[in-house]
């Protein structure tokens, strides 16, 4: 990327429940990184599947965030609200003859003997991108698509912040994926491109589990004639037993951090977990911020 611009980071939460322990240390950590660097720093709401995403969720991932100090620096942006700016660039990757339709379920592709890629989701055989337009026709009489983008088979390459190089080939490692669900809902990989890059975001800050989406992402922008940001992807927090962390464990969710910890303490368990500081430290976000090395 241009490396000139001014620093742009961004928390994009899924609000499909009270936020976590690992969540707040991801959006504690991209706070971190955008005012390390003099920059802003924004909130955006993915509540794509509007149906699973109540409003209240929102609200309360906001005031969570508010409590521990952190402030969207520009308008918080609701994805269930911008699906006509996504039809926008969705057209225009359909204009480049990059989209088709896709009539197969998710047990067709459990039942595929495709190959997984990395994040265990397997990899699109490309099935009805073969489709001759008589057997398209009549598989439209009996369901409804959802639209694919054509990746090709081609390299990817960038350097995360964190772990370094990563390559992949993009039709081999991950293959064509869904950019607008059978149901019209816009996809995750085309709307938070689209975000992201209309919010001039420079940093991409979050959860090692969304590594392998950021080749799609980078061919995307690329696509879309805009400049892919710098991605700093984060390990991700375990329980003690070495379980991922999920909304559904009470002891770290928000509700009960707020309930026992005040925000001192609380930045300062997220900042010994990252390894940056002793156990049992209180923490103010300005003591935070001058621990972050870039
Ligand atoms: N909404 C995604 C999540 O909550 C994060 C998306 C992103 O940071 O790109 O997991």
């Amino acid at each position: 990327m241009d490396d000139n611009r001014k620093v742009v980071g961004r928390f994009a939460p899924s609000p499909s429940g009270r936020m976590h322990l690992g969540n707040v240390y991801a959006a504690l950590m991209s706070w971190l990184y955008a005012k390390k660097q003099g920059g802003s720093w924004s909130i955006r709401i993915e509540d794509l599947d509007a149906m699973r995403c109540p409003r209240h969720f929102a609200d309360e991932i906001i005031d969570d965030l508010r409590w521990l100090g952190l402030e969207s620096d520009g308008e918080i942006l609701y994805q269930s609200e911008r699906a006509a700016v996504y039809l926008e660039y969705f057209n225009m990757l359909a204009a480049q003859g990059l989209i088709y339709d896709c009539f197969c379920s998710r047990a067709d592709l459990r039942a595929s003997s495709a190959p997984h890629s990395s994040d265990g989701t397997p990899i699109y055989p490309g099935t009805c991108r073969r489709l001759t337009p008589a057997q398209h026709a009549e598989m439209l009489k009996i369901r409804r698509p959802s639209q694919r983008v054509h990746v090709p088979d081609e390299e990817s390459f960038f350097i995360d912040g964190n772990y370094g190089d990563q390559r992949c080939n993009l039709q081999r490692d991950c293959g064509d994926f869904v950019v607008r669900r059978a149901d019209g809902v816009f996809a995750y990989q085309l709307a938070v491109t689209v975000d992201d890059a209309l919010s001039g975001v420079t940093e991409v800050v979050r959860g090692c589990d969304l590594l392998p989406s950021a080749h799609l992402q980078i061919f995307l922008y690329k696509k879309l004639g805009f400049n892919p940001p710098r991605f700093r992807h984060l390990p991700l927090l375990t329980a003690p037993d070495g379980r991922r962390l999920s909304k559904r464990d009470s002891d770290t969710n928000m509700d009960y951090l707020r309930a026992n910890y005040t925000p001192r303490q609380l930045i300062g368990i997220i900042m010994h977990r990252a390894g940056l500081c002793g156990a049992g430290e209180e923490l103010t976000l300005d003591e935070a911020v001058g621990m972050i090395e870039i």
